[in-house]
């Protein structure tokens, strides 16, 4: 959600600003916009629409300049047109500002700033915080870092901003709470964005900068750091482990497809370390460190949103198998606001694939207030959920650049299996024979994942078939009903067809009735687990006319028969279903999407990472 860019140094500012918008194209945005400065010219141009828009109309201006920021937004005060674009300027045109988040007290401060004279020009909160900071600026005659510092103390909400200053060519100063920045310190140069991605062909030391913290970022200067509260801070160098080709699509047409089928591999990478196959073990640094906390959980609360939330719940089927514990899975934007009951001896886990939801990111806070143990499963290593959790586990999937999340969700389902493995061993609920089967065939899973994925070509035939349906049902049962409730949000996310997700048995309760010739409904049908009861299922909607596609295990032949498409998966535990079932709903969405057209990496209205509530 929303890009944000920096550099200052050597080089001239506008290619590498470009080049870093485009790399944060994948995080959603609507509109884009760049400021340079060049000595005493402080050049602003922005564009509704794509980055190459914006570039289509910087380029027939003056884009030089060795200092500049450039964001990507994704509205949430004012629809997106060129005006409401960032950077926002202040009325005296000395300031210029790129932010992401909301800033929550603005129509206060505007009211107040419009007393002192201000005039506004569009309908962002931000522009009224760049007027602030000029106005803040002016009356205390102050340097910009301390302006800044001044008007973020009268600021409620979140953000990640960087300002420049006309006539002062030798300065960013770039502060954040709540949304995401990252500074890559490089020879002489500084840069400054939203994530590592456009950093890391440039340098690989970055810093992460903390909640309520002020950088400035000045030429032949080290980078510098105070709060907020005017407390300073000594800057902790880390070294980035990204490498670019990870950012690249690799000869395949969409990011999508790429994370796709680099699935059997991020698998293996979420569990290099982890997962001992000679000996059956299980090694998870983050339990092994709180062992006792996980043992004497009395309950455990799983947060998160979207494709995490089903995660989470595969993961509360697994935990309530094995350990006997209660699980709640909650979506973070509820549980943060509906005052949740939260005991000290609650384990909560908080899931996200960006490490910066901001819902998500609340919910932690909440729940810590509250004295409960927070174990974080993120992928993106030093994003602020596992900054702020009191131990987790990284889910080492790797980039993930397109928006609808595939590679992160198997990943996910993986470290929660090994959680509740690991737990259930320890504990006595799950026999150590049970205990290490399930282990030693988790070790297979990648491998079975290869050999689902060269039913792709077969997969994106009949996926033309079904172009014209308005509407799809997805049903499962047991573990494979969140995975039902993902492969329809799948579909939804990139193809726009409406998709709804249900437990196999509940749709004599209601959808029943949405069932014709015309609908075409996705059964996960697999041996292991409830597959009588499913088959019942499946007559049911048979004897309606539904159109059938159902994944089974190999050598089916009851489903198939019942089915107008099927597609077989390697058998497995049932617990691990899952994993395979994912797949060939990930392919039948994103084949379904490129055939209608659509933009698959970056899907309509679709932010990357949610960083705004
Ligand atoms: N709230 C700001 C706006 O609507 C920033 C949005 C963003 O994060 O891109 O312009």
């Amino acid at each position: 959600m929303c890009g944000i860019i920096g550099y200052i140094g050597k080089r001239q500012a506008y290619p590498i600003l470009i080049k870093g918008l485009q790399r944060l194209e994948y995080r959603g945005y609507d509109s884009a916009g760049i400021a340079l400065l060049d000595n005493d010219l402080l050049n602003v141009y922005k564009a509704k629409g794509k980055v190459s828009d914006l570039v289509r109309f910087a380029e027939q201006q003056d884009v030089n300049g060795t200092i500049g920021i450039a964001h990507t937004r994704w509205a949430t005060h004012g629809e997106p047109n060129q005006i409401n674009a960032h950077p926002h300027c202040s009325q005296s045109e000395e300031l210029a500002i790129i932010h992401n988040g909301i800033i929550e007290n603005y129509a206060v401060l505007k009211e107040s700033l419009i007393k002192h004279g201000y005039t506004f020009q569009s309908q962002t909160d931000t522009e009224v915080l760049v007027q602030l900071i000029d106005y803040v600026k002016k009356s205390n005659n102050v340097d910009l870092t301390k302006a800044v510092q001044l008007a973020l103390n009268q600021v409620v909400g979140a953000y990640a901003i960087a300002v420049i200053e006309k006539g002062n060519p030798d300065v960013i100063v770039a502060a954040r709470k709540g949304s995401p920045l990252v500074v890559g310190i490089g020879d002489g140069e500084f840069f400054l964005a939203s994530d590592a991605t456009p950093i890391v062909e440039y340098t690989n030391k970055v810093v992460y900068i903390g909640d309520e913290e002020i950088v400035t970022l000045k030429r032949g200067e080290d980078i510098k750091i105070k709060t907020i509260a005017d407390v300073v801070k000594t800057p902790e160098i880390q070294r980035l482990e990204l490498t670019l080709s990870q950012l690249e699509k690799g000869g395949y047409p969409h990011f999508m497809l790429k994370e796709i089928f680099e699935q059997p591999k991020t698998l293996s990478d979420s569990m290099r370390g982890r997962l001992n196959l000679e000996e059956k073990e299980i090694k998870l640094s983050g339990f092994i460190d709180n062992k006792e906390k996980f043992l004497n959980a009395k309950r455990i609360i799983i947060t998160a949103c979207g494709t995490s939330w089903h995660a989470g719940l595969i993961g509360k089927y697994a935990i309530e198998e094995f350990c006997r514990i209660p699980v709640e899975v909650e979506y973070s934007s509820e549980f943060r606001y509906r005052k949740p009951v939260i005991h000290g001896d609650d384990l909560v886990i908080a899931i996200s694939q960006s490490g910066e939801t901001a819902d998500t990111l609340a919910a932690v806070e909440l729940a810590k207030s509250h004295g409960a143990f927070i174990f974080g499963i993120c992928n993106v290593v030093g994003s602020s959920i596992p900054r702020n959790t009191n131990s987790g586990c990284y889910t080492h999937a790797g980039p993930e650049i397109g928006v609808a999340s595939t590679k992160a969700f198997t990943a996910q389902v993986t470290v929660l299996t090994m959680l509740a493995l690991l737990i259930g061993k320890e504990k006595g609920t799950l026999s150590v024979e049970r205990y290490k089967e399930i282990v030693s065939e988790l070790g297979n899973i990648p491998q079975k994942m290869r050999s689902l994925l060269d039913q792709n070509d077969m997969i994106a035939q009949f996926a033309k078939t079904f172009t014209y349906a308005q509407n799809f049902i997805y049903l499962g049962r047991g573990y494979n009903y969140p995975v039902a409730l993902e492969g329809a949000l799948k579909l939804k996310e990139i193809s726009y067809i409406h998709a709804e997700g249900y437990p196999a048995a509940e749709m004599k309760h209601g959808p029943i009735a949405l069932i014709s010739q015309e609908m075409p409904v996705v059964v996960i049908a697999p041996s292991a687990g409830m597959y009588e009861k499913v088959v019942s299922n499946i007559q049911e909607i048979k004897a309606r006319k539904g159109r059938i596609i159902s994944i089974v295990t190999e050598g089916d032949t009851v489903v198939t028969n019942l089915s107008d498409y099927y597609i077989s998966i390697p058998d497995t535990e049932e617990c691990l279903v899952p994993l395979l079932a994912a797949i060939p709903l990930q392919l039948m969405a994103y084949h379904i999407a490129v055939v209608k057209g659509c933009n698959v990496d970056q899907p309509r209205n679709l932010a990357k990472s949610v960083t705004v509530e």
